[in-house]
C-alpha cells in the first residue's frame, strides 16, 4: 500500500461524478467510473471510463473514451467477458457447497491455491494444487475465514489489512455500548466475524451483522443473508434486486434494534465515489425510519488515515476525526509489534457525538474538556487555538505567525510566509508546480477557487 499525503487525482485525474440518468459502461466490478484527465493549462480535460474499483490496469483494464461509439459486436463481446470473469459459483450455490462440506463424513480439504473448499468429487482436479487438510479444517476454523483466507495483496487497490485484534474488540465493544445491536460491515470481514463469534460464544447480548465487501470468497462461509457480494466505489451488488433487497431489509430498523455502519475501504480508494456509496446506503436507511424527526442522519464509522481529513469532511460536513488508531495484523508498517510501536496513521471520521466514544485510557488516550472528545496523549490542548490540534499523534506547536499549530518538524518561512518543512521547495523555485486549472502557484488544482464553475457537469 502506498500511503502518501498525495492527491488522489494527483497525476491530473479527477473523478465526475455522473448526474442524471447516463449510463456508464460496466466491467466486470458494475457500472465504471466517469474520469477526466486534465492538462495543464486546458479548459476542458478529455473524459474516459475506467473500472471503479480497481486502480491496477493489471486487475481490471476497462478504458473507453467517454466519446467513443461503441459497436454492437464489441458491446456483446464485453458483456461476455465479464460473464466469463464472474465467480464460478453463485451465492446459493456457495451455501449449499458449505453445507454439504460441513456433513462431510471424513476428509475436508481446502484448495490453498484456489482458497475454495473442497467437495470430494473435485480433490482430483486439485490433486497438484497446495492443500489444508482434515486436521486442520475445524469448526472452529470454520468461524475464522479471515485466518483461513489468505489475505488479497493487489498493492493498489484492495490489500487486505485486517484489524488487529485489540482495535478489532475496541470497535465492537464501543458500537455495543452505545446500543447498536445491528452491524453493517462494509469492507470489514473481521468484524463480522468477530460479531459472529461472540454471538456463539452466547456471553453477551446478540449482535446481528451483514458484510458487504468484493471479495467473494465469502461468499463460501456466509448465507445469503449475512454476505453480498459488493462494490463500494459504485454501490453496485453482484446479486441484484435481491441482494440490495438483503441491505434494505437489514437496515429496516422495525425489530427495534438500532444499525450502525463500519467501513474500512482500500486506502488508495477514492473519497468522493466512497461518500456517494455511503450517502446512498444512509439514504436507503432514511427512507425506511417511521418516526420523524428523530436522527436524520445514519450513524456511520469509517475508518481511513487521517490525512484524508479534509477531503472526508468536504463530503460529510458532520463528520468528526477522532483520534483513536486503528491497528492491523498484516500490515507491513502499522503493526502493533512487540518491539515497541508504530503508530497507525489510521482513524475513525463518524457522526456519532465524540464525546461517546470512549478511548482506552491504559492505551493512552484522554478526555479533554474543552473539546468534548477523546484524544491521545501527545495531542495537548492548544489554549491559543481552543482545541487539541495534533493530527498525526505527535505534539504539534504553535506557530504564532500562522496563527495555528503546525506538526513539530516544521519552521514557519518568511518567504512562504507559511509554516513547511525545513527542506520544502520554496517560493517560485523551479520544480514546484502550480495549479493545473489556473496557473496560479499559490494552490493546487484541488483548492482551486475556479475549479467549481468550470464543472457544471453533464446537463
Ligand atoms: N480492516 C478490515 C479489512 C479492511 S481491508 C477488517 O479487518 O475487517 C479492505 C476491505 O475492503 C477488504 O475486505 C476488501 O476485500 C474490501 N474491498 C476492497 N475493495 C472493495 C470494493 N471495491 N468494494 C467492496 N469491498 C472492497
Ligand atoms: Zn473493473
Ligand atoms: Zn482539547
Ligand atoms: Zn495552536
Ligand atoms: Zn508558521
Amino acid at each position: 500500500m502506498q500511503l502518501k499525503e498525495s492527491d488522489e487525482d494527483g497525476f491530473g485525474i479527477e473523478i465526475v461524478l455522473q448526474q442524471g440518468d447516463r449510463k456508464a459502461p460496466s466491467c466486470v466490478h458494475g457500472p465504471t467510473l466517469l474520469f477526466e484527465k486534465v492538462c495543464k493549462g486546458e479548459e476542458k480535460g478529455r473524459r474516459f471510463y475506467a473500472c471503479s474499483a480497481c486502480r491496477d490496469r493489471k486487475e481490471c483494464n476497462f478504458f473507453q473514451w467517454e466519446d467513443d461509439k461503441v459497436s454492437e459486436a464489441r458491446l456483446l463481446a464485453r458483456e461476455e467477458e465479464n460473464r466469463s470473469k464472474m465467480p464460478p459459483f453463485t451465492h446459493q450455490e456457495y451455501c449449499s457447497r458449505f453445507r454439504k462440506f460441513l456433513a462431510l463424513p471424513l476428509g475436508r480439504r481446502f484448495c490453498q491455491d484456489c482458497q475454495l473448499l473442497l467437495l470430494p468429487g473435485e480433490w482430483e482436479i486439485h490433486a497438484s494444487h497446495k492443500m489444508s487438510q482434515a486436521d486442520d479444517i475445524t469448526e472452529a476454523r470454520l468461524s475464522r475465514p479471515s485466518l483461513m483466507l489468505k489475505p488479497l495483496e493487489n498493492k493498489k487497490s484492495n490489500a487486505q489489512y485486517l484489524f488487529a485484534d485489540r482495535s478489532c474488540h475496541f470497535l465492537l465493544d464501543t458500537l455495543a455500548k452505545l446500543g447498536y445491536r445491528k452491524v453493517l460491515c462494509v469492507g470489514t470481514p473481521r468484524l463480522h466475524e468477530l460479531i459472529k463469534l461472540r454471538n456463539q460464544e452466547g456471553k453477551s447480548d446478540p449482535m446481528k451483522s451483514l458484510l458487504l465487501d468484493i471479495d467473494f470468497r465469502y461468499a463460501q462461509f456466509y448465507g445469503t443473508d449475512e454476505f453480498c457480494h459488493y462494490n463500494m466505489f459504485n454501490h453496485h451488488f453482484f446479486g441484484g434486486e435481491a441482494a440490495s433487497g438483503v441491505l434494505r431489509a437489514f437496515l429496516d430498523e422495525e425489530d427495534g434494534e438500532k444499525v450502525i455502519m463500519v467501513s474500512d475501504p482500500p486506502f488508495g480508494g477514492l473519497v468522493k465515489p466512497l461518500a456517494h456509496s455511503f450517502s446512498q446506503i444512509s439514504e436507503t436507511w432514511r427512507k425506511l425510519q417511521t418516526s420523524e424527526g428523530g436522527v436524520v442522519e445514519m450513524p456511520i464509522v469509517w475508518i481511513f488515515p487521517y490525512f484524508f481529513e479534509p477531503r472526508i469532511l468536504e463530503c460529510f460536513p458532520s463528520f468528526t476525526m477522532l483520534d483513536y488508531q486503528v491497528d492491523y495484523d498484516n500490515h507491513p508498517l502499522y503493526k502493533h509489534g512487540k518491539t515497541g510501536r508504530k503508530q497507525s496513521p489510521v482513524r475513525l471520521f463518524t457522526n456519532l457525538t465524540p464525546r461517546d466514544v470512549v478511548l482506552p485510557r491504559e492505551e493512552g488516550y484522554r478526555f479533554c474538556k474543552v473539546c468534548a472528545r477523546y484524544v491521545w496523549s501527545g495531542n495537548k490542548h492548544c489554549t491559543k487555538c481552543n482545541l487539541c490540534p495534533s493530527k498525526d499523534g505527535r505534539v504539534w506547536k504553535h506557530c504564532s505567525e500562522c496563527q495555528k499549530c503546525v506538526k513539530p518538524s516544521w519552521r514557519h518561512c518568511q518567504s512562504c510566509a507559511r509554516c513547511a518543512l525545513p527542506d520544502h521547495p520554496c517560493g517560485n523555485s523551479p520544480g514546484l508546480e502550480g495549479c493545473f486549472n489556473c496557473g496560479s502557484l499559490k494552490h493546487k488544482r484541488r483548492a482551486c477557487p475556479l475549479k467549481d464553475k468550470r464543472r457544471t457537469d453533464n446537463k
